[in-house]
């Protein structure tokens, strides 16, 4: 079934097509009649299900009947992060672009002053961050009153975030007859009690079960020791060559540490995590979507919502052992039915954890051997340690190293960056002659065996 049978204007159907969507995913087959008909709705699905096309719609061609109400914000979006709101927005403004709606992301760590510009000269829809909405909402700079369609999306997320609080305060800042809309991959009962109190008889559309499909996505895991962790990550990437892949760490700290040994290593690497500031954090975000950089080591800030095209590889630098956030980590690989590999490295006393991802996967990890000599190990090309985390103006320029791109031959890795336990290990995982194995695909990894 294409758009057409949903009942979507020209300018909508037009900007979809070019946008090179030729049929709508289940959630927008099942939902927008719904949305469109006016009623409260309750998705439970992940993302990469194509939700936001499915309630950006339904927002657009609402909106785009009222042509008296213009510039007035007449449909709200909350979401947890900024990096979700700006997404959220981009999608927004791609399906109207043949509407002349006007579409602002609001959220905190951007000058707030800048945002006062847009909202005060007419905005018709506004994406945001619960805590700064609320700021805009008690500063008087932000008028609800004529919300028509208020979405709450990862509404789970934003509850763990600890934003019920913000959230029940904003809604009540829009008129009761609006329409609202719930978007949720888990349904706790706190998203059950929302929607009790601020939804009319919404109707529920799920795409997804419990057990999430993550069919699209083949999944391996390493085992290795806490030492050798860190050279096995730099061979992974030094065969796989990935051509986007997002690494997993658990702390900001981890990000940091693990970026600054990579751009050593020659990656084109950046880190984003929750303690660099909102530019720093954007530039890595749009390095990585443009794909100037090839490696993005994150913490989970990322694991949720985020949706880069052609992301080839999720490693779980640092495993997870709650399968719910190991599911949202790997889903941002292999979406819209493209393929993608997920590769967790697992230390030999958190075994338990891959039957217990399996299960909830309802899936198989096949676990990968890695063999290589000490030769194979990316070479340090930068000596100096940077003093900014993510200064892509100075990495050009190593203070007391060779230049970029130089490798210094002959030294082996002894002297390699400090990490885990303080040293460069070498590989304590095999030295055995490399050899690539055709098994799935992996012609980059020898198995032992
Ligand atoms: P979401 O679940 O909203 O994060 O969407 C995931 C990705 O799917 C985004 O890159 C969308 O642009 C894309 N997408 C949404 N709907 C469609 C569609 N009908 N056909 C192809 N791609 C889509």
């Amino acid at each position: 079934m294409g758009f057409k049978k949903l009942g979507l204007s020209q300018p909508v159907l037009s900007a979809l097509t070019e946008m090179g969507f030729s049929k709508p995913t289940p959630i927008q087959e099942k939902g927008i009649p719904l949305l469109l008909q006016g009623e409260d709705l309750i998705g439970q699905a992940q993302t990469g299900t194509g939700k936001t096309a499915a309630f950006g719609i339904c927002i657009l061609e609402k909106l785009a009947l009222g042509k008296s109400e213009r510039g007035k914000v007449r449909s709200l979006v909350l979401a947890p992060t900024r990096e979700l709101a700006i997404q959220i927005t981009g999608e927004i403004q791609k399906i109207g672009k043949h509407l002349h709606l006007r579409t602002l992301a609001v959220y905190g760590g951007q000058d707030i002053e800048r945002q006062l510009g847009p909202l005060s000269s007419g905005v018709d829809i506004v994406v945001g961050t619960p805590g700064r909405i609320l700021d805009h909402i008690e500063r008087r700079t932000l008028d609800l009153s004529r919300v028509e369609v208020a979405v709450l999306d990862e509404a789970d997320r934003m509850l763990d975030m600890g934003f019920i609080e913000d959230i029940e305060k904003i809604l009540q800042k829009t008129p009761q007859n609006r329409q609202t809309l719930l978007f949720s991959a888990t349904m706790p009962p706190t998203i059950t009690e929302l929607s009790k109190k601020y939804m009319h008889a919404p109707q529920e559309v799920r795409v997804s079960e419990d057990s999430l499909s993550v069919k699209s996505i083949r999944q391996y895991f390493i085992e290795v020791s806490k030492f050798d962790r860190l050279n096995a990550f730099l061979i992974l990437l030094a065969q796989k060559k990935p051509e986007l892949a997002l690494v997993f760490v658990r702390t900001k700290h981890g990000a940091d540490r693990l970026n600054e040994i990579l751009e050593d290593r020659g990656f084109r690497s950046m880190a984003l995590h929750g303690d660099m500031s909102q530019n720093k954090r954007d530039r890595s975000m749009d390095a990585f979507r443009r794909k100037h950089i090839n490696i993005l080591v994150a913490t989970d800030l990322a694991s949720r919502g985020l949706d880069v095209t052609g992301v080839s590889h999720v490693i779980n630098y640092d495993t997870t052992d709650d399968p719910m956030t190991y599911v949202h980590r790997i889903g941002r690989t292999g979406r819209m039915g493209k393929d993608g590999e997920a590769i967790s490295f697992i230390f030999f006393d958190q075994a338990s954890i891959i039957s217990i991802i399996e299960k909830v996967t309802d899936s198989k990890l096949e676990e990968i051997k890695l063999n290589f000599k000490i030769e194979d190990l990316p070479r340090r090309v930068n000596f100096a340690r940077r003093e900014s985390d993510d200064s892509r103006g100075r990495r050009d320029r190593p203070r007391n190293g060779p230049p970029h791109g130089a490798r210094r031959e002959g030294r082996g890795d002894s002297r390699g960056p400090r990490c885990e336990g303080g040293r460069d290990r070498s590989p304590h995982i095999s030295t055995a002659k490399k050899e690539f194995s055709s098994r799935s695909g992996h012609q980059f990894f020898g198995r032992r065996n």
